[in-house]
């Protein structure tokens, strides 16, 4: 994946992405809102595919290639399940907690995007696990402006969690988007401030902060797909496009 080109995208197609990354929220969101005890995975996944479909989208992830064609439109990861999860007839459960990533491809780009909720009550670390996870994200956010590097994200994202004693995993990192799901460069959720490539007016990533309470240590299942943490600790995930620009960062996988 480090290979793969930065593609600079001009302001047409940062607004086209904008429109695929409005498209991938209200995906989530209505995910969001279906998720309680009792609902299949598979049942979420078929509502997010459905929208995408009379929305003018594709599935980004549908078929994408990997140790075989992803079979489903969203990744649903759930407890020590960190990502890469596939849906199926697995039931939630009260006290889960459960990560939803879901990509879109609107009119050429595609719009990537990921959070982690709580099914019914959860234990108070599985909510501190939440919350830090997420603001890890907008703090990685905040950083995405030019004259900071790719390493400026990356520190301030592997501080803020092991500030409180989580982990981030190694092998698996944000990334570019734009046409394709996966460009240039790498964002790693660790890295050293001041390293890494400059940031300028039209890299697009998706930056998304993956936390495990335990180690940094992964194991990939038999699936072949889902990741888990290596010692079944809880794990988190939330994800969203960003657009560099001259002054503020854009959300562009926000509503
Ligand atoms: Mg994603
Ligand atoms: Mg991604």
């Amino acid at each position: 994946m480090s290979d793969r080109p930065i593609v600079i995208k001009n302001t047409p197609e940062i607004e086209t992405m904008r429109e695929a990354g409005r498209v991938n929220a209200a995906v989530l969101e209505l995910v969001k809102d279906m998720i309680r005890p009792g609902i299949t995975t598979q049942d979420l996944d078929a509502v997010a595919e459905d929208y995408i479909l009379k929305n003018g989208g594709k599935p980004a992830f549908k078929n994408y290639p990997g140790p075989y064609p992803y079979p489903a439109t969203l990744t649903i990861s759930i407890n020590e399940e960190l990502v890469h999860g596939i849906p199926g007839n697995r039931k939630l459960v009260d006290g889960d907690i459960v990560s939803v990533d879901c990509g879109t491809i609107l009119d050429g780009f595609v719009a990537d995007s990921a959070f982690t909720v709580g099914v019914g009550e959860i234990s108070a670390e599985a909510q501190q696990l939440l919350d830090v996870t997420e603001k890890a994200l907008y703090k990685g956010i905040e950083k995405m402006r030019p004259g900071n590097r790719i390493g400026d994200v990356s520190a301030t994202i592997q501080q803020f969690v092991e500030g409180y004693g989580f982990h981030v995993p190694r092998e698996y990192t944000g990334h570019g988007v734009g046409r394709a799901m996966h460009e240039g460069p790498l964002v790693p959720n660790f890295g050293v401030s001041g390293r890494g490539i400059p940031l300028r007016p039209g890299i697009t990533v998706a930056i998304e902060p993956m936390v495990m309470v335990g180690t940094h240590r992964t194991q990939v299942l038999d699936d072949r797909w889902t990741v888990i943490s290596a010692d079944r600790s809880l794990t988190a995930h939330f994800e969203h496009s960003v657009a560099v620009t001259e002054d503020e960062p854009i959300i562009l996988t926000a509503q």
